[in-house]
């Protein structure tokens, strides 16, 4: 196999706002691999340092670490194996994750089958995802809930943390009525006490789960023990036995930090096992971290209930051409061979 791997940029249309930053452009990188036959498969790094703690350059690494793997040419190893190599030359899930879609990519298009075939017998044909509010103010954010609902949005999702929530929760809820789900995403800004407060404030307007109140097993054990609103965790679940802790209603799962689509696939199984729902999201990735989700989800969803994924966040991108465009809340599954998209 030959590998080639190029960096490429992609521009917010506005600044989005969290509790751990503010995020205005995405750098990712776009590795392909091709096979000897000719055959292309394309995947995608997208870290985000303010987030993940991991840097463009530290991928970048460990990808090259990877290329003597992936160049060499012992004939017959199989995906997991290769996959496997590069997570012991360098234990970096982000990047390995980039490896990894490429090679589904690669190995639906030998076979002219989508990825989401590969993955199971009789995967869904539709995702249900939510729409991601970034307005910081009541009036917006009732404007972007309103609009998303005009579009077919049955989910919505908030990040809290970042000043006036409760006059912003309780806009969404006037502007959109009592049967529109409405998630919030803290993104660990609260400690136990703040959490527990502010969570009892913002119960009322109806929440479906309140995403990481607070960062770490422990903490979030605590938290839920004293609140009636269902608990997510998304950025603990990295924390070691995180999966199957039992602290929360559900988990996030995310293709970069879990290593690509058959650690996601893992993690969910573990989280099922454990009496918690596991659902994806994007770390404002490109259209292979996207497709990559939607194919996991499309697999997910096959085995059992799936919550909204937060998985519509491309056409947060300017001068980008979406072709995950949801319809009535829900992203199509590629049907196109591989992962079904371009590449940047
Ligand atoms: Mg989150």
């Amino acid at each position: 196999m030959r590998m080639a791997v190029r960096r490429e940029r992609l521009c917010l249309r506005k600044p989005f706002q969290t509790s751990y930053g503010t995020v205005s452009e995405r750098q990712l990188l776009v590795v392909s691999l091709t096979d000897e036959d000719g055959v292309v498969g394309y995947g995608e790094a997208a870290p985000l340092a303010s987030y993940d703690g991991v840097s463009l350059g530290r991928v970048e690494r460990a990808i090259e670490l990877y290329r003597p793997i992936l160049e060499s040419d012992d004939a017959g190893r199989s995906g997991a194996e290769i996959v496997d190599a590069c997570r012991r030359a360098d234990d970096v899930p982000q990047a390995f994750a980039a490896i990894e879609l490429a090679l589904w990519d690669r190995a639906g298009h030998r076979i002219g089958k989508p990825v989401s075939a590969l993955l199971t017998d009789v995967p869904a044909m539709d995702v249900q995802v939510n729409a991601t509010l970034s307005a910081l103010d009541r009036a917006g954010a009732a404007e972007q809930a309103a609009h998303a609902v005009e579009r077919g949005f049955e989910c919505l999702k908030l990040k809290v943390g970042v000043g006036d929530d409760a006059g912003r929760v309780a806009a969404i809820r006037a502007a959109v009525g009592s049967d529109v789900q409405l998630r919030v995403d803290a993104n660990g800004a609260w400690n136990v006490e703040e959490a527990v407060r502010s969570i009892e404030e913002l119960a009322p307007a109806g929440l479906e789960l309140v995403e990481e109140p607070v960062h770490g097993i422990e903490a979030t054990r605590l938290v839920r023990d004293r609140v009636a609103s269902r608990v997510a965790i998304d950025e603990t679940a990295a924390e070691h036995g995180a999966l199957t802790a039992k602290v929360a209603d559900a988990v996030c799962l995310k293709i970069s930090r879990c290593g690509g689509i058959s650690g996601l696939l893992a993690a969910a199984a573990l989280v099922r096992a454990s009496g918690a729902e596991p659902y994806i999201a994007s770390t404002l990735d490109g259209p292979l971290g996207i497709a990559a989700g939607v194919h996991a989800a499309a697999a997910l969803a096959s085995r059992g209930p799936l919550p909204a994924c937060g998985l519509a966040t491309l056409s947060m991108f300017e001068d980008f051409d979406d072709t995950l465009v949801p319809m009535r809340g829900q992203i199509a599954v590629p049907s196109a061979p591989g992962l079904g998209v371009e590449s940047l």
